[in-house]
């Protein structure tokens, strides 16, 4: 049967990421001290603890308006420059779904390309800049190729996953152009880019809920 996320889904989603967020506090803490100025954890960490604190909230709302919560949330409570680059990927995936009861396969490919595009309107930055865009910028471009070559729900989710993985990956040997690790003597070459790596997690999260609920 085809897969169909309801805002409770959505949120029981959000919950995971911040476990998976919660239990890698020294790793991207690490990853930031690096290149940047090591809060993007703390960020993160901050943001997704206060949306778990408000699920039952957000249950409640239709798909829209979770969306448009999660995003004024996220821009009033994850500090630096990830709270302000989420929030506009979250309003602009909102728009893509008014009057959506379900996140299908489709709607999921539109909230994906919908967050890049916001991300980058917002940042300013393009894929291989070293930064999160490395992430999802490859998920998109796979996940629009499956659904094109019509591969099943399984398969489209799997290669999501793997384009994540891959991608921030390649942030590894990336000069960064934007972000801090480019005020970096070596712009950061040889180190991951956390923002790449906390994108990875919720890509791979949300690949994860849905191949448990197939
Ligand atoms: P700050 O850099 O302000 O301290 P965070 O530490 O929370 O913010 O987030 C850093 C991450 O944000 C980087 O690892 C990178 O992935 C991402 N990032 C920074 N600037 C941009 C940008 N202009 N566009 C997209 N992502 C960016
Ligand atoms: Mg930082």
């Amino acid at each position: 049967m085809a897969f169909a996320l309801n805002t409770a889904d959505y949120v029981a989603y959000i919950n995971r990421v911040y476990t998976r967020i919660h239990e890698n506090g020294e790793y991207i803490s690490a990853l930031d001290a690096a290149t940047g100025d090591g809060d993007h954890w703390s960020n993160l960490d901050v943001g997704f603890q206060k949306l778990s604190e408000i699920s039952e909230e957000l249950k409640t709302m239709d798909l829209y308006s979770a969306f448009g919560k999660i995003s004024t949330v996220m821009m009033a409570v994850i500090g630096g420059s990830s709270g302000i680059l989420y929030a506009s990927a979250y309003m602009e995936a909102a728009k893509k779904i008014k009057d959506k009861e379900f996140l299908g396969k489709q709607e999921i490919y539109d909230i994906l390309e919908a967050m890049m595009s916001g991300i980058m309107k917002r940042g300013k930055a393009k894929p291989g800049m070293k930064t999160m865009l490395d992430t999802l910028h490859p998920v998109v471009q796979r996940y629009q190729t499956a659904l094109e070559a019509d591969l099943s729900e399984k398969e489209i989710l799997e290669q999501m996953k793997a384009a994540a993985i891959e991608g921030a990956e390649r942030t590894k040997q990336m000069e960064a152009v934007r972000g801090r690790a480019y005020y970096q003597p070596n712009k950061g070459v040889g180190h991951l880019d956390p923002g790449a790596v906390t994108m990875c997690y919720q890509i791979e999260e949300l690949a994860d809920y849905i191949l448990e609920k197939l």
